[in-house]
Formats: C-alpha cells, structure tokens, sequence
C-alpha cells in the first residue's frame, strides 16, 4: 500500500527548529520576500507605492523616499502594530498550520511564551487571513450542504430534583447556533453561523452558482432545497451512501474536524466567534493535503496581503477584561 502523504518527508517542510536556527534576519527576509513577490523582495511604500527607500540603519524599518513615511514589512497588514518579533511570528504560523485540529491560544501563548492576549489575537487574525481566501466566491458544481449545533452548552444541576428539560427553549441560554457548511466536491467549503439550521436553504440559493447540485440528509427543511436547485437526498437512517455519489460524508468530515477542535482545543465558543473556528477549521480540511510549509507561507502571504483588521486591531484596548 502507499504510503499517506502525511507520513511522508514531503509533508513535513518546515519545522520550528529551521525557524529557529535560521534567526531573525532569515524570517524578516521570509517577509519580505512573501509581502513584495512582484518586486522580489524589495520594499514597496504601503502608503505611496514608491518603490524608492532607504532603510534605516540598525532597525527593520524602511523611509520611503517618495513620501517621507517609514515603514516595515508588516505595516499596513494584518500584522501592524505587533511587537512579536518576525521568528516568533512565522513559528506561531508553523505552529498554527501543524495543529490539525486548530489551536487554542492559551496553549499557543506557552508555546511562544507570551500572554494570552497577545495568543487570543493573533490566533483570530490568522484565522480572518484564512478565510479571505474564499470570501465571496461564489460555488458550483457538486456541493454537500449541512448543518451543526455547537455551543450554548447548560450545565445539569447536581441534584436530579433540580435538574431541568434542557431541550426546552426556556431552559436555553440563547447562545446556542448553528455552523452550515456548503462543501464544494473537488473545491472548497464555505461556512456560515445561523440560528436555525433551516436557514441554509436561503444561503445556498443566495451563494451557488446556477446548475450546482446539492447533496443533503434527511432533515425536512431541506426538501425546500429541491424548489430552486437540483437536490439529492440520503436518509442517514437507512445508509450513509447510496452509491453513485449520493452522500453527505465529505461535509461530515469537516464537521467531524469541527467538532473535534471545539471538544479537544477552545471547550467553550462563544456565538459572535463562532464562525471563526467555522472557517479555520473549513481552511484546515481543504489543505490537509499539502505540506505545512506550504500551508504555512500560503497563510503568511493571505496575512500579508490583508489589511488592518477593524475587528482585531486594539481589541484588548476595546474589550478590557
Ligand atoms: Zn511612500
């Protein structure tokens, strides 16, 4: 039998140690060879676009010789504003790309030995780069559509005469969605957060692509599926496959790694940063086949490529706990 590809030395292409060893110069340079691809390297104004600078002497700052401003290869981006030094930087990526089943930043911020904080945001920044990838585009083709509950968890009272019908919606803490995924066979997985598991058939019509063939369970909502779109349908009941393709297994794969993070790594999700862990999970399967290097500078180049995020620059300046 052959071998599986994460077991082989190909998969394994980058590793803390290198990151390590090479030092700071080498991770700047990793930057800014990612961050100006076009110029090879050289550093481009991100205020002006001037291609002209002088770097400063002993710092890893650049003056733009065109409007005066000085920069570095993070500014503008994603990263702006960090104080984490470029080898801690690109090790919490290598990191971040080797957790298969995703990372929690209190596990993180022991690994690189820095606060919480600092491990909370830049896990969730990493995670806003991820998902840009995919931001609005559209799917086609075969696509298994699904749906999942994940938090708003009520904790049984210790006393079975307390105990209450947590079934019940007054019993409820509200904070319970639901994740929906619209798996792409042979293409991507796009995730949105919901409160009811019936408003996947609005979000499918609204993001696939005329002629795209649905795939979906049982669940009644569904049938509305078949009113605009082609829908096929598996009882789980009866079989987990038809044959011919008629499945949803792909889509409980990412609900599997899904379910898996949630359990294994963060315990607890709140309902507004759910579709984070949604989307970080839906980028892990869709890469689970390709080494951690190039999983890690794919994530180091969308991060570089993404703009100052209003949601995550000076949250703990905003959010003081
Ligand atoms: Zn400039």
């Amino acid at each position: 039998m052959a071998q599986h590809f994460l077991l082989s030395r190909e998969a394994r292409s980058l590793s803390l140690k290198t990151i390590y060893q090479n030092g700071e110069e080498a991770a700047r340079d990793t930057f800014k060879r990612i961050r100006w691809e076009a110029t090879g390297g050289e550093p481009v104004c991100p205020v002006c676009g001037c291609v002209e600078s002088k770097a400063i002497k002993n710092r890893p700052t650049f003056r733009c010789l065109g409007c005066n401003k000085q920069y570095t290869a993070t500014s503008g981006t994603i990263f702006a504003s960090r104080k984490m030094s470029y080898t801690d930087l690109l090790a919490a990526i290598c990191i971040f790309v080797n957790s298969v089943k995703g990372i929690s930043a209190l596990q993180l911020s022991r690994d690189l030995d820095c606060q919480h904080k600092t491990a909370f945001v830049l896990c969730h920044k990493l995670r806003e780069a991820l998902a840009a990838e995919i931001a609005n585009e559209a799917l086609g083709g075969e696509i298994e559509i699904d749906g999942a509950y994940f938090g708003g968890h009520i904790r049984p009272a210790n006393n079975k005469a307390n105990r209450v019908d947590r079934r019940r919606v007054e019993n409820q803490t509200g904070k319970r969605r639901v994740v929906l995924a619209l798996r792409e066979r042979a293409g991507r997985t796009h995730t949105f957060v919901a409160n009811s598991e019936a408003e996947g058939v609005a979000i499918a019509s609204a993001v696939a692509r005329n002629g795209s063939v649905f795939y979906a369970d049982e669940a009644s909502h569904w049938d509305a599926l078949s009113a605009n779109l082609v829908a096929h349908r598996i009882n789980h009941s009866e079989a987990y496959s038809y044959g011919g393709g008629v499945h949803t297994n792909q889509v409980e794969s990412f609900f599997s790694r899904l379910r898996l993070m949630v359990a294994g790594q963060h315990h607890h999700v709140s309902p507004q940063y759910l579709y984070q862990y949604a989307n970080h999970a839906a980028w892990l399967e869709d890469h689970r086949r390709r080494s951690n290097g190039a999983n890690a500078f794919a994530l180091l180049g969308g991060a570089l490529n993404h703009p100052v995020s209003p949601v995550w620059k000076g949250y703990w300046q905003r959010n003081v706990k």
